[in-house]
């Protein structure tokens, strides 16, 4: 069996990948689930049922400490990760005037130097052995910015450069890289920033800008969930399919609805197709079916 360690899952994707694999009915994985702490177990040793403690152990990392990350590694036997699947991270949105340059970094700290520290902590193993599969858990903002989500779609953006440049030297030693990139996820992603936008006063941010961002974006985004949002279930299913690949693909969006709205972005170089559509998306209310009809349309004449 091949071992995949799977960071952050206390919840969401993570905790569905790391049950999903250990539940395998061809019992090909040994999962080592892991999470930041270990109080948040229970929803996950429920959910993995009877593989807890034969397919599935309960590991505790926390992506932005080395000595976490270190002491895990020591603690797998062999220490041998066949699979990494970076899936730890934060979501942030507001206004970039009310957002700290330290609050920034830790939505960095996680997000990108997270990720970055666990491929660091593999490569060497997988480098030595010619064998293995880094896997992120990235998202369509990794490709597309979207509005009032600056600092999480940098962040992702980051992970996706990063990325790019080192499978293609990691292709030199057998080690394959892999991007997952879901669109609207319905987990507890969701509920925590809205929580944590109730929470906030968003100071230093004009009037206006507040309230384009209270009162148009935030029911949009919401709309969005509702109506594109796929299940964790799904998500994990697509990175299954990414990890069992024969040739595993580089990248994979996993919600067919959303990727007409990252295409705007391959079908026009100068970028004003995108960059006016997000801006019709949020400001003239045009409704997510109209505008992927006119990107598909504008995909389909070529203009
Ligand atoms: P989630 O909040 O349920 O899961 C994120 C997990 O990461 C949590 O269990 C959290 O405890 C963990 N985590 C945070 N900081 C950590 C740290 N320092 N060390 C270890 N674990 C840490 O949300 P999710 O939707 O399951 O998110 C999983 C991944 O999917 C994230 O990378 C997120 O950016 C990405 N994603 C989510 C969506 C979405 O709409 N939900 C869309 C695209 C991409």
């Amino acid at each position: 069996a091949r071992t995949v360690l799977v960071t952050g899952c206390s919840s969401g994707i993570g905790l569905a990948v790391a049950v999903r694999l250990a539940q395998d009915p061809q019992r090909r994985f040994q999962v080592i689930a892991t999470m930041r702490d270990l109080r948040k177990k229970d929803k996950l040793e429920e959910a993995a049922g009877s593989a807890l403690g034969k397919t599935l152990s309960i590991h505790r990392l926390d992506v932005c400490s080395d000595g976490s990350v270190a002491e895990c590694l020591a603690s797998i036997p062999g220490g041998r990760v066949d699979v990494l699947v970076n899936n730890a991270g934060v979501g942030h949105v507001g206004p970039v005037e009310s957002i700290s340059v330290e609050e920034m970094k830790r939505i960095f700290d996680t997000n990108f130097f997270g990720a970055v520290r666990m491929i660091k902590a593999v490569l060497p193993d997988m480098k030595k052995r010619q064998s293995g599969h880094i896997v992120v858990v990235s998202s369509v903002m990794g490709l597309q910015g979207i509005v009032f989500n600056d600092v999480y779609a940098a962040s992702k953006f980051a992970v996706e450069g990063f990325c790019e440049s080192l499978a293609v030297q990691l292709l030199q030693f057998n080690v394959c890289v892999s991007m997952v990139e879901p669109g609207p996820v319905n987990t507890d992603f969701e509920v925590k920033l809205l929580e944590e936008v109730s929470r906030s006063e968003f100071p230093g941010t004009d009037a206006t800008t507040l309230s384009y961002f209270k009162d148009i974006y935030i029911p949009a985004s919401q709309e969005i969930f509702r109506t594109l949002g796929q299940s964790p279930g799904a998500v994990a299913e697509a990175i299954v399919g990414v990890i069992t690949a024969r040739r595993p693909p580089f990248r994979t969006q996993t919600n067919p609805l959303y990727t007409p709205l990252v295409a705007l972005k391959y079908a026009d170089p100068s970028g004003e197709l995108s960059v006016r559509t997000y801006h019709r998306l949020l400001f003239r209310h045009s409704t997510l079916l109209q505008l992927s009809m006119g990107a598909l349309r504008c995909l389909t004449c070529g203009c």
